[in-house]
């Protein structure tokens, strides 16, 4: 019988390169869920004769079911649309690859209906982590992490002892910008943000990645994901992101995952688990590359990184703050609104304006979320 799958965020770049290997892999397709874009929404939905379609922005309502019109499609939308195709009973999986702190509530629900998740939003465990690995605990459920770097740790644990990890390899890229001083960071332009050297992605991640918060959120996924403590984990910027990243264990060997940098790989990891089948990319060629490099990251230069590892290592709410103060920053400077290196200074700031408090609730959460937000607006409006 073939795998019933729900993909959320399926318009984005890991959703389409999603539903190559569903299509590779022939999965039942049976629920799909965009942001705004009705258009690919449509196609998407045609051609997976899928039974439910789901439009996060509301205002694209009618015009998806204009659209769907003549089939039997069961329209959707905003949070609701989502939270009801993650608790659908025909879902073997759900694969959740929205964008930001919107797809913690429809992570928690699938895992509440005892659904498997395949996880690429990786801001549902840097806001969540404590609440959404205790109700995965408590459900049964197992949580497939399809970031690469943490698709890499997860396939190098395989018939290894867990107990027996010392630590984990975390790679970077570096991003544009890596080399840069803070000076030069000073003049960077939109443009020049928005071009990642290796991978394609969407505009968030690319800025997240400029900055290396990107770095600093998968440290945080990384530390609940695989129950890490901060210190085990090492990030080292490796230029040609071949390694995806790596563990040692007791022993001082270490086991790392490499590949050509395409996301189909972890994602058909996390669908196919524990089968490895041939995947819709092309196979690595290490003398193509002739060298891998790894350096130290520069912690002083990308304070998004530093603040992200400082806010994990205190826990509580800064973890969240950080998250919705780098994505308000974000949207901010993708709007011309503030400069580049302003993000680092926003996020930062957040870890001395909040006291420490507790994260018990998904109402926590939202409060910390809608705290940070209100904050960094204010600061920008000044
Ligand atoms: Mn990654």
């Amino acid at each position: 019988m073939n795998k019933k799958i729900s993909i959320l965020g399926s318009t984005g770049s890991i959703g389409t390169q999603s539903l190559e290997v569903c299509e590779k892999h022939d999965f039942d397709v049976i629920a799909l869920a965009a942001y705004g874009n009705t258009e690919l929404l449509e196609k998407q939905a045609r051609k997976f004769n899928i039974l439910y379609a789901c439009i996060y922005d509301d205002k694209k309502y009618n015009d998806l079911k204009q659209r769907l019109s003549d089939t039997d499609i069961k329209i959707l939308c905003g949070m609701d649309g989502l939270c009801e195709i993650s608790s659908l009973g025909e879902n073997d999986i759900v694969l959740n690859s929205v964008v930001g702190m919107v797809g913690l509530l429809p992570t928690l629900t699938a895992i509440n209906s005892g659904k498997d998740v395949a996880l690429a939003n990786k801001e549902t465990l840097v806001a969540g982590g404590q609440l959404v690995m205790n109700l995965a605990k408590e459900k049964n459920v197992k949580i497939y992490p399809i970031d690469s770097e943490h698709s890499a740790v997860f396939q190098c644990l395989q018939g290894n002892k867990r107990q027996q990890l010392r630590k984990m390899i975390l790679t970077a890229s570096g991003g544009p910008f890596f080399g840069k001083t803070y000076e030069e960071l000073k003049n960077v332009t939109k443009a020049q943000a928005l071009k990642h050297p290796n991978w394609e992605m969407g505009s968030k991640i690319t800025i997240d990645s400029a900055t290396l918060m990107n770095k600093g959120l998968e440290f945080i996924e990384a530390k609940w994901l695989f129950d890490l403590k901060p210190e085990q984990i090492e990030i080292v910027v490796h230029r040609q992101s071949v390694v995806h990243s790596a563990v040692e264990y007791n022993d001082y060997s270490v086991i790392a995952q490499m590949g050509v940098p395409d996301m189909k790989i972890p994602i058909q990891y996390a669908l196919l688990y524990p089968d490895r089948l041939e995947c819709p990319t092309k196979p690595l060629s290490l003398t193509d590359y002739g060298q891998l490099t790894f350096e130290k990251p520069d912690f002083e230069t990308f304070k998004c990184l530093k603040s992200a590892i400082e806010a994990i290592k205190r826990g509580g709410i800064y973890p969240c703050l950080v998250n919705s103060a780098n994505e308000e920053s974000v949207k901010l400077f993708l709007n011309d609104r503030i400069k580049f290196i302003d993000i680092g200074e926003i996020v930062s700031s957040v870890l001395d304006e909040f006291e420490y408090s507790d994260i018990k609730s998904y109402d926590d959460v939202v409060n910390a979320d809608k705290m940070a937000r209100e904050y960094v607006l204010k600061k920008v409006n000044l």
